[in-house]
């Protein structure tokens, strides 16, 4: 089957967008995904699915912990910084929480420890026991992506 036409399809799932965030040697490392979803409610687990060729994969096996942070509408610049759309290198200033950084602004931030990892194809699923999440109360809109493109609720 043609690539375009898996991505093409796939594409029609609209979904969120977050930028997962891990440490490694104090230096963060963040990168854009939405191939996220929660897992299990008892106990807590989600699923985030990380490329092969993706820099983040190494970094998580080492650190064996990360972030999710679900992002704003007002957050397209820091996805497309970490998702390398943006070419030219910003400082991005990370919050910790359980000494895991998360990213300010975001709708939820959520903390996680590697519970398990499964290869699947020229991805890795990793999914995340919870450890701690913080919500912000300001009641903004998400970050939407859809067929290739950011949208708002509003459209
Ligand atoms: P790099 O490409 O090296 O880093 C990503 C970017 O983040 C670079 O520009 C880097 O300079 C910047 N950066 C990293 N850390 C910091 C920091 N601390 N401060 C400032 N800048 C920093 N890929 C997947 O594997 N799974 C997905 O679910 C997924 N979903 C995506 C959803 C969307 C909407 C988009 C646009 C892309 C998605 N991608 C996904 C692709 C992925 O985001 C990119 O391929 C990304 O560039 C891979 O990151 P990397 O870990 O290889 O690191």
């Amino acid at each position: 089957m043609d690539d375009r036409l898996f991505r093409d399809a796939m594409g029609k799932f609209a979904t969120g967008v977050t930028v997962v965030a891990t440490e490694v040697d104090g230096k963060v490392h963040g990168m854009t995904a939405n191939a996220f979803m929660s897992v299990s409610l008892n106990p807590k687990l989600v699923v985030v699915s990380i490329a092969e060729k993706a820099q983040m994969l190494e970094k998580i096996k080492q650190s064996q912990s990360f972030s999710i942070n679900i992002l704003s509408a007002e957050q397209q610049e820091e996805s497309m910084i970490f998702a390398k759309q943006i070419k030219d290198s910003r400082e991005v200033v990370f919050d910790r929480l359980g000494g895991i950084p998360v990213l300010p602004g975001a709708l939820a931030q959520v903390v996680c420890e590697v519970s398990a990892e499964h290869v699947e194809g020229d991805h890795t699923l990793f999914i995340g026991r919870v450890k701690e999440i913080k919500l912000d109360e300001t009641n903004q809109e998400p970050l939407i992506y859809f067929s290739g493109k950011y949208r708002s609720l509003a459209e």
